[in-house]
């Protein structure tokens, strides 16, 4: 059990009470190369060596709780933290009570750190046509967001500030309540709502932002659609979401394809459905048609004997798919159109080929 309550914090780090803060960082960094966990690990006192020297160096570099020890001592930090830590005995427990369990190494700016947050994902709506979806296309498009202030860079500060520790949970990003009784210690925690939980508050916030990190901007944003995109594809342009603050990513923004309705075709995966109208004779004959794709016109071969809604296919001439293969078909219906109205000229030729019929069913 260490009962060090009463060690003074410079002599902890080795500096004289008037240090700068340059001289309290560099006495630390080297203090804490000797004593920290990872180097030491024979010293079974090292944890706590690590902590009272982290202690140290959290309450001197911070000036407002500096200025609370100069005059106070530990009870000032106490009164300033609003923290009850009567029957702690050792300066390593006061670490755990102001910057919580477990090691925090002031100088790592890993995902530990509180505050780092990834901007949200967006979603933006874009329609193509289904002849853009033969070809692929690029599409401009003009996002509204919210990005990574550049005044403050996402940290919210006014520039040339810093963070200060939150005066409500003594940096902890909790508030704990700590009593005696009975049964042992009891320690209650709940999340700080000064600072949310971050343990550290901006005093002089960025005024560009006004202290969010992030900034309202209008960009012009490329999208590049590939070939044979469906109706609901989404894709992912990264790093055009909304912007990350205090050093998060920023997020992705996701372009939800929309495809128009084409008044000529219907379609059905990379195939795509159409019909022809033609007469009962060319229908009986054969012939050709021409008709209209996505890119360009093409003659449609009907065959002789084509019965009425027969399907006709032109290989090749539908979509391609989406990860490379062949194109679909246009597959096209055959509507067989009987005349309304012969003339004389007409109705001769038709009886005639009725006559010829006759006799070839009749032999
Ligand atoms: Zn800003
Ligand atoms: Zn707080």
């Amino acid at each position: 059990m260490h009962n060090d309550i009463d060690r003074d914090l410079y002599e902890i780090l080795g500096v004289p009470r008037g240090a700068s803060q340059a001289d309290i960082k560099a006495a630390y960094r080297k203090r804490a190369r000797e004593v920290h966990p990872d180097v030491a690990h024979d010293d079974p006192d090292g944890e706590h060596k690590f902590k009272e020297l982290t202690f140290a160096y959290e309450v001197l570099s911070d000036a407002q709780r500096r200025r609370e020890y100069d005059a106070y001592g530990l009870e000032g930090l106490r009164r300033g933290a609003g923290i009850d830590f009567d029957g702690f005995s050792s300066i390593s427990d006061l670490f755990d009570i102001f910057f919580g369990g477990g090691f925090r190494d002031p100088f790592s700016r890993g995902p530990s750190r509180p505050g780092k947050v990834r901007g949200r994902d967006m979603e933006m709506l874009i329609t193509v046509t289904l002849g853009e979806v033969v070809t692929g296309t690029e599409k401009e498009i003009e996002v509204g967001r919210r990005a990574t202030c550049e005044d403050c860079d996402g940290t919210g500060l006014m520039p040339g500030t810093h963070m200060s520790t939150c005066d409500a949970c003594g940096g902890a990003g909790q508030v704990r309540t700590t009593r005696r009784s009975l049964l042992g210690t009891m320690v209650s925690a709940q999340t700080c709502a000064k600072c949310g939980g971050a343990g550290q508050l901006i005093t002089e916030p960025c005024a560009a932002c006004g202290g969010s990190g992030l900034a309202s901007v209008t960009e012009k944003i490329q999208v590049s659609v590939p070939p044979g995109i469906e109706r609901g594809d989404r894709l992912r342009v990264r790093g055009k979401g909304e912007g990350g603050v205090r050093g998060g990513a920023t997020g992705d923004l996701y372009v939800v394809v929309d495809v128009e309705p084409h008044p000529g075709f219907e379609r059905s995966g990379t195939d795509l459905f159409t019909s022809v109208k033609v007469d009962m004779v060319e229908a009986a004959l054969g012939t050709s048609v021409e008709m209209e794709s996505l890119d360009g016109d093409f003659l449609l071969k009907v065959p002789s004997g084509t019965q009425p809604g027969d399907v006709v296919k032109a290989k090749g001439k539908g979509l391609p798919p989406r990860y490379g293969g062949r194109r679909g078909d246009i597959l096209v219906r055959v509507d067989v159109s009987v005349p309304r109205k012969v003339s004389s000229e007409q109705k001769k030729h038709l009886q005639s080929y009725l006559e010829a019929r006759k006799e070839k069913v009749g032999k």
